[in-house]
């Protein structure tokens, strides 16, 4: 008897998928916490980014697009807009140009559908 693909019965020496789950969810947490203190604990924030890297790293999965545009990929701070971002459009080159303010990292990224969302 096949089961469907949703469940794995695979023994590995791999994480179990179901720690996979439990590390997504932390990392959406710690994201929504980040945002939470960011006002007025910035470096909490940055902590935080650390942390969900970190456990991305060990499970070995990938940050979601939308978060991973909340913070810098070089310095690891987390990044709001008009506060530590500095966002433009570069229309020759059809991209937003997400500038960190902490450490001036530019960060290009074509524009997509996503991007309306903003405004
Ligand atoms: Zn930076």
């Amino acid at each position: 008897m096949q089961q469907s693909s949703t469940k794995f019965k695979k023994r590995s020496r791999r994480k179990p998928s179901e720690f996979v789950d439990i590390a997504n969810e932390r990392i959406q947490i710690l994201f929504s916490r980040a945002e939470e203190e960011f006002p007025l604990h910035p470096e909490l924030s940055n902590r935080y980014v650390e942390i969900a890297r970190d456990i991305a790293k060990k499970f070995n999965i990938h940050i979601p697009v939308e978060l991973r545009r909340k913070f810098c990929k070089k310095c690891g701070s987390y990044l709001v807009p008009g506060k530590n971002l500095t966002v433009r459009v570069l229309s020759d080159e059809k991209k937003v140009a997400r500038i960190c303010g902490v450490c001036g990292n530019v960060m290009k990224i074509p524009y997509s559908k996503r991007n309306k969302r903003q405004r």
